[in-house]
């Protein structure tokens, strides 16, 4: 299955948190990252006086089921880890599973396709540039979910 992770970091040296993720995830077994995006900045969601975080987005190929990945994301953000403060606070690192396949999932632990991924430049953006035609499931075009967003303070690094 080809799954998409985003991937964010905000502290503790941000492009180094996202690169030792995608060599965690990359050596989990039946999980091989096949593709990722450039490195964007943007500013915290809620404008708090947090540092800007970095994202990325990557391609996996995984034989594991959707659950299974999101528990393999889990097992990351604590090992790197993270400390769940309150909502949107800072963060080693964060790992959300965009979408996984075509498949539409609203359980209690896992929403895909991601539920706020459409509101964000820093996902969008980075899944449009690994995949321009993109079709999300329920959501439609990925180029049509992007023209309604602004996404001119996002930085392409
Ligand atoms: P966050 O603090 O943004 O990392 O949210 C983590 C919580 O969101 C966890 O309790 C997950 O079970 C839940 N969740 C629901 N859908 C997703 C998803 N698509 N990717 C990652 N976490 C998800």
């Amino acid at each position: 299955m080809l799954a998409y992770i985003g991937l964010g970091s905000n502290l503790n040296h941000p492009k180094k948190q996202i690169k030792n993720a995608l060599i965690a995830l990359n050596s989990t077994k039946d999980v091989k990252v096949v593709s990722l995006s450039s490195l964007y900045q943007s500013k915290p969601i809620d404008n708090s006086k947090q540092p800007d975080y970095i994202n990325a987005m990557c391609q996996v190929d995984t034989y594991l089921t959707a659950l299974e990945l999101l528990y393999i994301c889990q097992d990351i953000e604590i090992k790197q880890h993270r400390v769940r403060e309150k909502k949107w606070s800072a963060r080693t690192i964060d790992l959300d599973i965009i979408i996984y396949g075509v498949q539409v999932i609203a359980s209690k632990q896992l929403i895909v396709p991601h539920p706020q991924m459409m509101n964000r430049a820093f996902v969008l953006v980075p899944l449009a540039e690994l995949e321009p035609h993109l079709k999300v499931p329920v959501l439609g075009a990925i180029q049509d979910l992007i023209a309604k967003l602004d996404i001119s303070k996002l930085v392409k690094l």
